[in-house]
């Protein structure tokens, strides 16, 4: 028993010794800039204050090395520039903020668009990206995290209506499959794709902003370098 413990302890070492490779994709640009919430904020801004929340939360974890696919806030950052900082990374992480379908929304008073069709994170891995087995452990651990901290999945990306149709990994966990999603097919590295909320709906598109839930989801990716 000695000796076997002697000979795995450098391989552990070397594990900690050089962390864990997380890349941040904020989902969008400035300029296309995604779905536009209840209160007529676009999700560039939420996938933004997500990124940064999480950077802020986990600034001091040793073992973590978090790095932005974009430069700076104002980058419009190309598909290929996000594939190119993917390199050698463990992780790539593109945070997204979600909505529904059109025939879901109405337009409310100041006019936004506005449902309580859908609410919850959705998680997207792809079957042709260069590691899917890896993309779908990841996927797992961090779904099962946001759960056991109080969180709901959203299943109506698995409707049978044009624009969804996306098959359900895990029901329980909100993982589908998206293999053509770009960013998940051309990463060069594991990729998820996470919906944090669904922004069209007032409730999620408060709870998203909220300290709790950033806690929640920086909590829920320091565990994957477990
Ligand atoms: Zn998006």
């Amino acid at each position: 028993m000695r000796t076997k413990l002697k000979y795995f302890l450098p391989l552990l070492f070397i594990n900690n010794l050089f962390g864990f490779d997380l890349l941040i994709d904020t989902g969008h640009t400035p300029k296309k800039n995604g779905a536009t919430s209840s209160t007529c904020i676009k999700e560039y801004e939420y996938n933004k204050s997500l990124t940064y929340s999480i950077l802020d939360i986990l600034k001091d974890e040793n073992s973590l090395n978090i790095t932005l696919s974009s430069k700076n806030e104002s980058q419009e950052i190309s598909f290929e520039q996000r594939y190119e900082s993917s390199k050698n990374k463990d992780l790539f992480f593109s945070i997204h903020h979600d909505s529904v379908q059109e025939q879901f929304i109405k337009y409310n008073e100041k006019p936004c668009p506005q449902t309580d069709y859908a609410k919850g994170f959705s998680i997207f891995v792809s079957k042709k990206n260069v590691d899917f087995e890896k993309s779908l452990i990841y996927a797992k651990i961090f779904a099962q995290e946001l759960i056991n901290s109080g969180l709901t999945p959203s299943l109506h990306h698995n409707e049978n209506i044009k624009g969804e149709n996306r098959e359900l990994v895990d029901e329980k966990l909100g993982i589908y499959y998206f293999d053509n999603l770009k960013v998940l097919r051309n990463a060069n590295s594991p990729a998820i794709l996470f919906e944090a909320g669904v922004i069209v709906n007032p409730e999620d598109e408060k709870f998203v902003q909220t300290k709790e839930f950033k806690n929640i989801v920086a909590n829920a990716l320091k565990r994957l370098k477990d």
